[in-house]
């Protein structure tokens, strides 16, 4: 049961706590954007950034995406926790015109709430990008035939662009069987374009996100791609950029917030629904509740941690919501007029009037200067998604960055299960060689992140034995 009152819940009736609460791991990459708690001493402050939503906003700017040709908004709408209809067609009111979606997202869901709103948008003005993931022996017929039924889920004749989802090297970006369905669906008019996504590997030795998307953006036979690209992680992103620029490739944001400025202190006695649900889970697999309260309390220390290190960031700057820094880092991603469309996961109406003006407005000097405080205290502890830098000095071949991705959709984006799920599907390849390991990832990482102690604690979180 929801503990919002009714005051939290917007003028469509969804929670606005159930909505923002994106949580975040900083160590994995994560953005806590709930209304968590933080300490009244910060919370009574101003802060630099006024985040009462605008109803009457439209998005003002949009950018051509590529070769596409498509004058894209510069808010885009993502989709991976999308289940509500009604806020597509919200966002497509505001001016959003650009919704990414994949046949993975909420297996279908995502599609299907795109498509319950369909008939209520202009098709012709709107550009639906959606993606599969390509495995090495799909024919081309099995990739149509998953295009088909992407179709039917968005209900629409057509997509403009279908990507290869989270591909899995640079000899794939030549599939045979996806460049030949892609010829044929473009030949019947069922796809417009074609693109990849890429949040990096999901093994220790695979190649970085700036290898393999600059390598998309030069292949000629893309036309748009998907990256991360936030404040804390736009290194990469920004050579990926260069080379989409190069080749008239368009270019797509996804991830675009990291950071973690608050937490929520733990009250055994008054659990939320989401804590409720972990101890189900956990009870389910005959482990007894104080044993997951005991789980919870060290999940909730270790958010503690992860604020004590920002506690003078956000003191400094009265952030008194993790949503505050959200909507600061978006604004960040907007300001590069070669990121043509970030895609921001709206599930709520009040998001969607926070975001929305922001579009085609600059930014000014002090919200500036504090991101690159943010970056300095968020530095150390924020897993760079796509980056491979670590991934040789594990002799256990334990896929960092990926278990780090993991616990960025439990703790940033509130997809418990589907992270452990993920976690699971790891096996043997899991965080918990890291147990006995004498750390031989010790300062592998270029960024100072101390790997051994994150991966335990994300083990913790990820696994209910
Ligand atoms: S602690 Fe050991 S097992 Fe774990 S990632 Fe580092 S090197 Fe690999
Ligand atoms: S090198 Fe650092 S940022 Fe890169 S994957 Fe490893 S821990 Fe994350």
């Amino acid at each position: 049961m929801s503990n919002d009152s009714p005051s939290e819940r917007d003028h469509h009736g969804i929670s606005r706590r159930s909505f923002v609460r994106v949580g975040g791991a900083a160590l994995a990459g994560g953005a806590a954007l709930g209304g968590s708690a933080v300490p009244a001493a910060a919370a009574t402050r101003p802060t630099l950034f006024p985040t009462a939503p605008r109803q009457d906003a439209r998005v003002r700017a949009f950018r051509t995406l590529g070769r596409t040709g498509w004058r894209v908004s510069d808010v885009g709408m993502g989709s991976v926790p999308l289940r509500e209809s009604n806020v597509v067609r919200y966002a497509y009111d505001k001016g959003v015109n650009y919704f990414d979606t994949a046949e993975g997202y909420g297996r279908g869901a995502a599609e299907r709430a795109i498509g319950e709103a369909m008939q209520h948008m202009e098709r012709d003005k709107i550009f639906i990008a959606t993606k599969g993931r390509v495995a090495d022996d799909d024919s081309a017929a099995t990739i149509v035939d998953k295009v088909r039924q992407s179709l039917e889920r968005l209900k629409t004749d057509y997509v403009d662009a279908y990507s290869m989802h989270a591909a899995s090297s640079i000899e794939a970006l030549s599939h045979a069987g996806y460049h030949e369905a892609m010829d044929q669906l473009k030949a019947e008019g069922r796809v417009r374009f074609t693109g990849v996504s890429y949040h990096g590997p999901g093994d220790p030795q695979g190649t970085s996100m700036g290898d393999l998307l600059t390598a998309a953006a030069e292949d000629g036979r893309f036309d748009l791609l998907l990256l991360v690209y936030n404040f804390m992680n736009h290194e990469e992103g920004d050579r990926i950029i260069a080379a989409c620029k190069a080749n008239n490739v368009g270019t797509t944001a996804m991830k675009t917030s990291p950071g973690v400025v608050s937490y929520e202190p733990l009250d055994p006695n008054n659990l939320t629904a989401q804590q409720e649900q972990y101890v189900e889970r956990f009870t389910q697999r005959g482990q007894s509740r104080e044993a997951a309260i005991e789980r919870l309390e060290a999940q909730a220390q270790r958010r503690k941690d992860l604020y004590d290190r920002t506690r003078p960031f956000v003191e400094r700057y009265g952030v008194s919501t993790d949503e505050q820094l959200r909507l600061a880092s978006v604004h960040w991603v907007l300001q590069n007029s070669d990121m043509h469309t970030a895609c921001i996961a709206f599930t709520n109406f009040d998001l969607v009037d926070k975001v929305v003006p922001l579009s085609g407005t600059e930014m000014g000097s002090a919200e500036l200067h504090m991101l690159q405080q943010c970056k300095l205290a968020l530095n150390q502890q924020y897993c760079r998604h796509g980056c491979t830098a670590c991934g040789a000095s594990c002799p256990h071949d334990v896929p960092v960055s990926t278990i780090m991705r993991y616990a960025y959709y439990y703790e940033g984006q509130g997809r418990q299960k589907d992270a452990m799920k993920l976690y699971a599907g790891l096996k043997g390849r899991n965080a918990a060689a890291c147990r006995d390991c004498a750390g031989d990832c010790r300062g592998a990482c270029p960024y100072g992140i101390d790997i051994l102690p994150g991966m335990l604690q994300v083990h913790d979180l990820l696994t209910l034995a």
